[in-house]
Order: structure tokens, then C-alpha cells, then sequence
């Protein structure tokens, strides 16, 4: 059996104020959320000392949203993965369809992210998800295959079984519409093969779903075959939501 996670991408959401209460509120409820259950948070990196202070010495887990590629040098902006870790982070989400639309991310790209973050200690979530224009194409796992190819091609084997792979479908994102859950078991079932070809080893790295998972569907998501569980954007600024979600894990 392998352990689930639960992880929050609060995107570009929250003010110092805002944050302590949610932190309290998911803090406080995490006691109920069964120990198998990984928890955790991905926020805005102005935020990290906010959330150390507000976590340290509980079971949840933070982290960042994007890092450099580099670990130090003339890179106006960005932030390096060891920063983070300085803060007690522990995760972060790279390749997250959002900054491969806005910020022309490339698959090579997000692979050398993926091995810095391993580097610097950090687990990356490294996400992949097809348009709706490619699923309605047919292609779908030939988009989420190269997104997931190019990580494995730079990463060695060791590495990626170090790794997590998040499954976002773009038009399950924000729009209120998830994909079912036998969408989404389908392409895991896929991604989850992929790794296993690459190397047996790989066929237990943690598998997340991410698009518009909600209280009333997450319970049907998790109990997926090959979902380990959820990123979870809109429903992780909401401390009910939230925890809801962590105890369908
Ligand atoms: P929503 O849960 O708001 O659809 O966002 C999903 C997501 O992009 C998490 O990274």
C-alpha cells in the first residue's frame, strides 16, 4: 500500500493575516487526518517564514511553487531551492501548467527543476496535464508521456523514485470541472507503466491527481488504483475544504 498525499498549491492567494488563520484552522484539524496521510502546503515564497513558525512541529509539510534551475548566480527574481530549504521547506511543485502557459516552461526545463529540487533535498511535484484541444485530439498520453519522459531522461533512476508526479488535466484546473475518476485513473494507470518501463523501481512513485478535486469528489478520485492522493488549488484556501479532502485520502 503506498501512502497517500495530500498537497495545497495556494497559487497567488493569501496576505499575512488570511494565512495565520488557515494555517491555525488546518493545523489544528490535521490531528484528525490519519498519520498514512502526507499533508501538505505549497505557498507563495514571501510566505515561508510565516509558515515555518505556524508548522514547525506539526505533521504538515511546506513548500514552494516553482525554484531556479540555479543554485546561486546573477538570476534576477528567482528564487534557489536551497533558499527554500533554509525556510524548512520540504516540496516543490514544478512544471505546473500555469508557468508552462505563462512563462513558456518547457518540458527540458521543468526537468532540470525536478533535479535541483532533488539536489537541494526537496521532493518535486512535477506536473503534467493535456489541453482539452489535445485530449479532444486524442492525445493525451502522448502529451503527458513527453512531459513525463523528459524528467526521466535527465533524472537517474534513484532520483526519480525520489520524485512525485502530479497529474493536471488544464481544463479540470479551476473550472469546477474534474476530470471522473475513471478519467483520471486511466491516464495514472498510464503514467504509472511509463515509470514502471523506465525502471520497476519507479512503479511506487506517488501518483497525484490535481484539477477541481472538491469534498464531494475526492473520496471517488482517492479510491482510484493508481491515485495517491490530490494538488489541490481552490479547495486549499478554505480549512474545511481542505481537511474534508485530507480525511477522503
Ligand atoms: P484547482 O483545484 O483550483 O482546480 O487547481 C488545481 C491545481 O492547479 C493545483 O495545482
Amino acid at each position: 500500500q503506498r501512502v497517500k498525499w495530500v498537497i495545497g498549491n495556494w497559487k497567488m492567494h493569501g496576505r499575512l493575516a488570511d494565512n495565520a488563520t488557515l494555517l491555525q484552522a488546518v493545523a489544528e484539524g490535521a490531528g484528525a487526518v490519519a498519520e498514512a496521510v502526507r499533508m501538505g502546503v505549497c505557498v507563495p515564497t514571501p510566505y515561508l517564514a510565516q509558515v515555518q513558525a505556524q508548522l514547525a512541529g506539526t505533521a504538515i509539510a511546506w513548500g514552494v511553487q516553482d525554484i531556479s534551475t540555479h543554485a546561486h548566480g546573477a538570476y534576477t527574481g528567482e528564487v534557489a531551492a536551497e533558499m527554500a530549504a533554509e525556510f524548512g521547506a520540504t516540496l516543490a511543485i514544478v512544471g505546473h501548467s500555469e508557468r508552462r502557459a505563462y512563462h513558456a516552461e518547457s518540458s527540458e526545463l521543468v526537468a532540470a527543476k525536478a533535479r535541483r529540487a532533488l539536489e537541494a533535498g526537496l521532493t518535486p511535484i512535477v506536473c503534467v496535464g493535456e489541453t482539452l484541444a489535445e485530449r479532444e485530439a486524442g492525445t493525451t498520453e502522448a502529451v503527458v508521456g513527453a512531459q513525463l519522459d523528459a524528467v526521466l531522461e535527465l533524472l537517474s533512476v534513484g532520483e526519480a523514485a525520489r520524485m512525485v508526479v502530479a497529474y493536471e488535466p488544464v481544463w479540470a484546473i479551476g473550472t469546477g470541472r474534474s476530470a471522473t475518476a475513471e478519467q483520471a485513473q486511466e491516464v495514472h494507470a498510464f503514467l504509472r507503466a511509463r515509470l514502471a518501463k523506465k525502471d520497476a523501481s519507479l512503479a511506487g512513485v506517488a501518483l497525484l491527481y490535481g484539477g477541481s478535486v472538491k469534498p464531494e469528489n475526492a473520496l471517488a478520485l482517492f479510491g482510484q488504483a493508481d491515485i495517491d492522493g490530490g494538488l489541490i488549488g481552490g479547495a486549499s484556501l478554505k480549512s474545511q475544504d481542505f481537511l474534508a479532502i485530507c480525511a477522503a485520502a
